[in-house]
This record gives C-alpha cells, structure tokens and sequence, in this order.
C-alpha cells in the first residue's frame, strides 16, 4: 500500500495534452457541471460513449482535495484525497473534454429542449446536464464571521490548521468534522477550545476518545458562538452557555467553522425542486425531475456521502443521460 503525496507518482502529472476551453458556441451533447469524483466519472462514462462532453467546474478534486487521507476508496489503499483526485483527473483529461475548471455556474435554465448554463459572464448550451456540484462547508451566521473569513475564520482543518501552529484556536461542531479539526489542531496550537451546541459530542465515539487524550482540548459543551470579534484579524468569539443563556468571550487567534455540509444546488432553483436540505431528488437512476437534467453525488439526496458512492452516482448519471439522448430528437 502506497500512501500520501507519493501516491502513483508516474501517473500524477501525465496530464497529456491541455485541455480544449468550453466553447459558447457549441451544442454539447452533455454539460457536467462540477470536477469531483462524480462530475469526473460522469465526464469518463460520456466521453467513452463517444458524446460530446463539456465539463464545467470550479476547481477539480471538490472535497476529496480537502482529506489528506482516504482509505476506503476501492482499490487504491491509503492515499491522499488530492492524489486520488488528480488521478481521475488525468483519466477523464486524456479523454478531451472541452473543460472550463474554474468557473462557477450561476444559473441552469431551459433553453428550448436543452439547457443553458450561465458562468462567467457566458453562457454554455448543453442537450443535457449532469448536476455534480456537490457540498460546502456550512457557515455559522454568527456576526463578524463573514467580515473575517480568511482572517481567522476557516472551514477546513485539513487545509489551514498549519497556519495556526502556536496559536490558541477554537473548533465550532462537535461532529465527527468537528473533533477531527480539534484533533488537527492539538497536534500544533498549544489550546483548543472546542465549542458544541448540544450536551454531548455527536461525532464517533474513537475520535471523541482520541481527543480526550489532548491536555491542550477545552470543551464547551451547550456552548453557541454568538459572534466571532476582532477588526482585522480574529480575536475571540462571544459564546452563550447553558439553560440561562449567559454571555463570555474566549480570546482565539483563530477560529474554524466545522458544523456540517450544504448542498451547491443554487444554480438549479426554481428550475426543480430541492428536498428540505436543499439536496436535488433524483431516482435510483440519477433522474431528477426534469427531463434531460441528471444529478449525482452529495449534492443530491442520495445517502452516504463518500467518494465511491458519488463517483458510481456520476456513472449512473451519464449513462441515465446517455440513454435519454439516445432516444430523443435534437
Ligand atoms: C475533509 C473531508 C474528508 C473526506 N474524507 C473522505 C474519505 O476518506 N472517504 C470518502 O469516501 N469520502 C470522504 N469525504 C467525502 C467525499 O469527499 C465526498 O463525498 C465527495 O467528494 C463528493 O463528491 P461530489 O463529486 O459529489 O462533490 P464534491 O467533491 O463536493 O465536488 C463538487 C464539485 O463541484 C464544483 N462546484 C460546486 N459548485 C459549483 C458551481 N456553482 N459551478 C461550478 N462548479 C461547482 C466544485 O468545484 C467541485 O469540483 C471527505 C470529505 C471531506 C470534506
């Protein structure tokens, strides 16, 4: 078993030749909008039945780029999220999709008996789209943490725990992403506080156990986050604890939001409807409930969301689309 970065160190990098930009004048067979494990394998099955493929994304790899350590994706063993993401890169890239990799879309809409994608400041024309625009973190709403998102405010321990090495932080979620980031962080701060909502911390049992080990962990339990402080740079939060709802503060040079996921499906309201997360509803054949439109992976409502469900969702979107153009005119 290979593991980390040196993960198949031959195949990352033969990226072959540069990809063909998205053209707004073409008719693409099929539109997939997002670049993680499903995008990605609806874009490998599309292109393998020889359909004209254009794959529009934000950024390649979507969450899988943010775990340093996958264990339970098929085949591969231990490997780094970002190496196994750059793996189905190179796949689906040696196939030549058209590919704009770092657009957001803003809007699906119908256009005559397909769809048009707004991104850009352009528009993409597609017989049929595949929705993989997948999850992302979920923010507090707490004052002050837009205003200081990226000045101490972070969603992803994994990403930007090394930037708060001798720093007091805190953890917001007592989940599983919650304890995991704690766990992350006491490895390099000398304090962390950790502050859940609940009584009781909800992620599994084994990491709640491992970070008990950490002197350097503070829980706050029936503790909400009422507001992140500071002007240019984080400096604390204001915290509500307990049935009587009395107010402190707890000075952190660094403060991560770590309290779940939201789907990206706003590109797709009011063009069908979302469950009341928010997720896209499709059949067991990735089908939603307009014609031509497919989705897969954690931005619907299928359950489990791990790499492997969403990238098997992606090949049954493309082959539910495929089977939809196969059978219509224009
Ligand atoms: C920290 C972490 C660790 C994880 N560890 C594991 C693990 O060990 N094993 C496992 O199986 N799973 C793991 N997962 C879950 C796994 O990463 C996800 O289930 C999987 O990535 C979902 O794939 P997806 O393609 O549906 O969506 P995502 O991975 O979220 O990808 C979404 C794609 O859509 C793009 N996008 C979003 N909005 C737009 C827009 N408006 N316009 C254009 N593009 C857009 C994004 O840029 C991205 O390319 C982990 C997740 C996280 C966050």
């Amino acid at each position: 078993v290979s593991g980390g970065a040196g993960f198949d160190a031959e195949f990352v990098g033969a990226a072959g030749p540069p990809l063909r930009p998205l053209d707004p004048g073409r008719r693409y067979d099929a539109l997939v909008l997002g670049a993680g494990p499903a995008g990605l394998c609806a874009a490998l099955y599309l292109l393998r039945k020889g359909l004209a493929t254009g794959l529009l994304a934000q950024g390649v790899g979507g969450q899988l780029s943010r775990s340093a350590a996958v264990e339970n994706y098929l085949g591969v063993g231990l490997v780094d999220g970002a190496a196994l993401a750059e793996r189905f890169r190179v796949q689906v890239a040696a196939l030549g999709p058209d590919a704009g990799l770092d657009l957001e879309a803003t809007a699906v809409e119908r256009d005559g008996a397909g769809f048009l994608v707004r991104a850009g400041g352009t528009a993409y024309r597609g017989r049929a789209v595949v929705a993989a625009t997948g999850k992302r973190p979920r923010t507090l709403g707490a004052a002050g943490e837009q205003r200081l998102a990226g000045r101490g405010v972070a969603y992803c321990a994994i990403c930007d725990a090394p930037l708060y090495r001798d720093r007091v932080v805190g953890v917001v979620g007592g989940g599983n992403t919650g304890l995991e980031s704690a766990i992350d962080l006491a490895k390099l701060a000398p304090r962390v506080h950790l502050f859940q909502d609940l009584d009781r911390l909800t992620g599994d049992v084994v990491l709640e156990r491992r970070l008990r080990e950490f002197p350097n962990v503070e829980v706050h339990l029936d503790t909400r986050v009422v507001e992140v402080l500071g002007e240019e740079r984080v400096r604390g939060v204001r915290v509500r604890t307990g049935p009587g709802g009395a107010e402190s503060e707890v000075a952190l040079e660094g403060v991560f939001v770590a309290i779940g996921l939201a789907p990206n499906s706003e590109p797709f309201r009011g063009l069908l409807p979302l469950d009341q997360r928010g997720q896209i509803e499709v059949d067991a054949a990735c089908r939603t409930a307009v014609p031509g439109l497919f989705a897969a992976g954690d931005v619907t409502n299928v359950p489990y969301k791990q790499a492997i469900v969403a990238a098997g969702e992606g090949a049954k979107a493309a082959l539910s689309a495929a089977d939809w153009l196969l059978r219509r005119e224009g």
